[in-house]
């Protein structure tokens, strides 16, 4: 059997008299040598976060030395060898241009995400909805990032945040906080929707819907680094949307939703919802051309 020693693992150590432009670098050959996806980005993000620089200052201040930042940069380096993703590193994320704290109770932030908020948006307007005082909820709010970016985009909507971690929530409350649209939030421990009387004028979710086949494929970055309470929504990866569909019994209509979906769920994820009456209105592509945003309407 072969042995890993541990001097084998990748490993880089920066030197206070080292260059920003020569960290760079180093950081790139790192990356690209332990297969990164996209080593030049993460190196530049990395590097630009950790050293509290925008773009434009990591090029004016290039030939600078790292002097006491050597350290903090090794050791994000590292993580970032031991797949660890560049946002959990460095603990924030940005979301349809805010900037969310990440910590290791909540899933990390996608990009395809943003088509949860582009689809709420529009079945608002498509709606009618416009300009009223909406009511919103958010299902499994994680780090908050859909109640919180609604919230900051319709300044008259309030609404509640439910999550089964505590954790999470106090992430969320935290992030909600800081874009100052905490106090139109109220965060409920609790599942799915349970206890929470509403009404609602729109549900919104991103719910854990990868299967549990599905788990062990799943490249370092999520697996080893997102909860999998976050991730795993049963045998089929739909245990959650049941879940949410079963609460809806209990609300008033007409009640809107918007959800996230696997790349390949879309259609179960209708079909299982028109068996609680609703109906589809509209879905939105992600970054990769897959159906990521179903919205629905249930009527009476
Ligand atoms: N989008 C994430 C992924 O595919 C999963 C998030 C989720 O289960 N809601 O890695």
């Amino acid at each position: 059997m072969p042995v890993l020693r541990v001097n084998d693992l990748p490993h880089v150590h920066l030197r206070p008299e080292q260059t920003v432009a020569e960290a760079l670098a180093a950081m790139t050959r790192a990356f690209t040598e332990q297969g990164l996806d996209s080593p030049q980005r993460d190196a530049r993000f990395l590097l630009q976060g950790l050293l509290g620089m925008d773009g434009a200052q990591l090029l004016s201040g290039s030939s600078r030395p790292l002097g006491t930042a050597a350290d903090i940069v090794s050791d994000g380096v590292n993580r970032r060898l031991a797949h660890e993703p560049v946002s959990r590193i460095l603990g924030r994320r940005e979301f349809y241009g805010r900037m969310f704290t990440v910590t290791p109770d909540v899933l990390d932030p996608r990009p395809d995400t943003e088509a949860v908020i582009d689809l709420a948006l529009d079945v608002i307007k498509s709606s009618g909805l416009s300009g009223r005082l909406l009511r919103i909820a958010d299902i499994g709010t994680g780090s908050g990032i859909l109640i919180s970016t609604l919230l900051s985009e319709l300044p008259d909507a309030t609404g509640v945040a439910t999550d089964v971690s505590l954790a999470a929530l106090e992430v969320a409350r935290g992030n909600a906080d800081k874009l100052g649209v905490a106090d139109r939030i109220e965060f409920v421990a609790t599942s799915g929707l349970s206890g929470c009387a509403g009404p609602f004028d729109l549900i919104v979710s991103n719910p854990p819907y990868i299967s549990e086949e599905e788990i062990v494929g799943l490249e370092r970055e999520v697996k080893d680094f997102d909860p999998l309470l976050a991730l795993v929504g049963g045998a089929d990866g739909l245990d959650v949307y049941r879940e949410i569909a079963r609460n809806t019994l209990e609300l008033q209509r007409p009640l809107r939703l918007v959800v996230e979906v696997g790349s390949t769920q879309a259609d179960a994820v209708e079909e299982l919802f028109a068996a609680v009456g609703a109906r589809p209105l509209a879905r939105r592509l992600d970054l990769g051309g897959h159906a990521r945003a179903v919205a629905m309407e249930i009527h009476l």
